[in-house]
């Protein structure tokens, strides 16, 4: 299965050199999910050939504007392009009373639903599952309520052995079952254990997305072992004060947070204005851990 992230943008509040405001475009299999939709995000999306056909799914993790002013516009788009389904926005208390209040007074009526998935939790929970995926919410520190979102695809079926299927001479129609863990029952009534005809499904992967945040240990377990972790890092080590001050990390400590949760990869950005040259926040992370990339818009990474 297809599982990989495009950034479409990777700077923080402000944008500078042709970086933009945070928002991600994951891609399962074809289907779309947005994480975040800052300012630009629609005009990103043309230039990266994002489709937006089987974009269903918005997940905003806060209200600060630079991680969900491109909605409007987005929204506004699907309207124009005659989008006839629903679009589901899931994000904090108040998103769907901005989003409404600009629509009514443009005197806009939609011609497609949205529906809104408010969350509102102080603790992590399923927010979101088809029969690939489960999104949980991850309960982020920032100056206003802020969740982080982690993407797990759901543990796959068996691998049926391709000989074993030739030595056991077993009929199509059983495969199914057996690669659901089925034992097999032979005509003449011996059973063959699931284990001796499958071998165990790939590994499921994971995306755990978190920024807005300060350097905070209590999301450690649920991130533990995740294959890639999006982590904000907006400031360099020398600016650890002004990260405190803003409740933001600097580049030291989200490679600690990857760290200490033991992740495959870690993916930094939410770039402060202040830095031009990226070069030493990547640096700065790879002292701490190794498996460091720059989230670089248009770049894509597979899970
Ligand atoms: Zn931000
Ligand atoms: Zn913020």
């Amino acid at each position: 299965m297809h599982f990989e992230v495009t950034i479409l943008g990777s700077n923080g509040a402000i944008p500078a050199y042709d970086r933009h405001p945070t928002s991600h475009f994951l891609n399962y299999n074809g289907d779309g999910f947005l994480l975040d939709c800052g300012e630009g995000t629609q005009i990103q999306m043309s230039r990266h050939n994002i489709k937006r056909g089987r974009l269903d799914h918005v997940f905003i993790t806060h209200l600060h504007g630079d991680h969900f002013f491109g909605m409007m516009g987005l929204i506004t788009s699907f309207n124009l392009n005659y989008r006839e389904h629903t679009l589901h926005i899931h994000g904090p208390l108040g998103i769907e009373e901005i989003v409404n209040a600009h629509f009514k007074y443009a005197q806009t009526q939609l011609k497609y639903p949205i529906e809104f998935h408010v969350i509102t939790d102080d603790r992590p929970r399923l927010v979101f599952e088809n029969n690939a995926l489960t999104v949980e919410s991850i309960i982020l520190k920032h100056r206003i309520p802020t969740t982080g979102f982690l993407f797990r695809e759901k543990t796959g079926m068996r691998k049926i052995l391709p000989e074993k299927i030739a030595l056991h001479q077993i009929p199509v129609q059983d495969i199914s079952r057996i690669k659901q863990g089925a034992d097999y029952t032979q005509s003449d009534g011996s059973v063959i254990a699931n284990k001796e005809m499958t071998a165990d499904p790939a590994p499921a992967r994971s995306y755990a997305f978190c920024t807005d945040t300060v350097y905070n240990e209590s999301i450690l377990d649920q991130i533990q072992g995740v294959s890639v972790l999006y982590h904000e890092a907006t400031f360099l080590n020398m600016h650890k004060d002004r990260a405190a001050e803003t409740l933001h990390s600097t580049t030291g400590e989200a490679a600690t947070i990857a760290s200490k949760a033991q992740v495959g990869k870690l993916i930094i950005g939410h770039y402060s204005a202040r830095y031009e040259d990226l070069a030493p926040m990547l640096a700065e992370c790879q002292e701490v851990f190794l498996n460091t990339e720059l989230a670089i818009e248009g770049k894509s990474y597979t899970i």
